[in-house]
């Protein structure tokens, strides 16, 4: 048990529930090391929505309402950590559930989608793979005809450099979670919400609600300048902190 006075409360329940996904069988044991490079960034970025990952949340909930076929990628990370505000997000934008891991496996894909219809979700694509994303091999290329193969808008969080540029090359529009500012994911998004997973899906339902004239916020949103504010965030605290 963390004692809730532990002045790092928050990260260690999240640390742990990452570490009951690896037992449950949700999370593949390297989805700790990217949670642990996750933190590393978030403390960096003071472990708050900085007012650059803001605005990007508000661009992502824009893309979103303008999306006629939108999808969110799961995977074993996203759900431990957010299960319940990704249903949320499904249902208020309409939008579709696929669990898509780069390491696959039926089984890890049967539980995280057991779990996400325990957290209230429909109708979860994923285990179907009966369609490829181009320029990937093997079994990270495998998706959902009706999901990730069919969207015009990927919201991907935490999502693998690699996949992130197939999906690009495929002609979405890609927008991504992932609290390194200078990963291949952030810099080929069309929209990088440089935050932690679990304050940015709850940020971007909020925005969704209140967003005027989306098409307008789209067409002004400039992903490197806004990964530009972030690194000079990151810089200033850095270079500031114990002045
Ligand atoms: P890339 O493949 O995009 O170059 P990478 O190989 O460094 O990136 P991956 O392991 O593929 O990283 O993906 C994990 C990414 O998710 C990392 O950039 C990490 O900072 C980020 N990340 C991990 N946990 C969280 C979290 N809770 N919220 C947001 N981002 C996170
Ligand atoms: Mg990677």
């Amino acid at each position: 048990m963390i004692p809730k006075n532990h002045p790092r409360y928050e990260s260690l329940m999240l640390r742990n529930r990452i570490a009951e996904g690896v037992k449950q069988g949700m999370v593949h044991p390297t989805g700790l090391i990217a949670h642990g490079r996750g933190e590393a960034f978030d403390y960096l970025l003071g472990e708050r929505t900085q007012s650059f990952a803001d605005d990007a949340a508000r661009a992502a909930a824009a893309y979103l309402k303008i999306a006629k076929k939108p999808v969110i990628s799961v995977n074993g990370n996203v759900a431990v950590l957010v299960a319940d505000e990704i249903v949320k997000l499904a249902e208020e934008t309409g939008m579709k559930m696929e669990v898509n891991l780069f390491h696959r496996s039926e089984e890890r894909i049967r539980k995280i989608i057991a779990f996400l219809e325990e957290k209230g979700g429909n109708d979860i694509l994923g285990i179907e793979a009966d369609a490829r994303i181009a320029g990937l091999s093997h079994d990270r290329a495998l998706c959902s005809s009706e999901g990730i193969y069919a969207a015009d808008v990927i919201l991907v969080p935490l999502e693998d450099g690699d996949r992130c540029e197939a999906l690009k090359r495929m002609g979405k529009v890609v927008v991504t979670v992932d609290l390194n500012p200078l990963s291949r994911t952030a810099r080929s998004a069309d929209v990088t919400v440089v935050d932690n997973v679990i304050r940015a899906i709850p940020n971007i339902r909020e925005h969704y609600t209140t967003v005027d004239k989306p098409d307008e916020v789209v067409e002004m949103w400039d992903n490197k300048t806004h990964l530009q504010m972030a690194l000079d965030f990151i810089c200033e605290r850095l270079r500031t902190y114990y002045r």
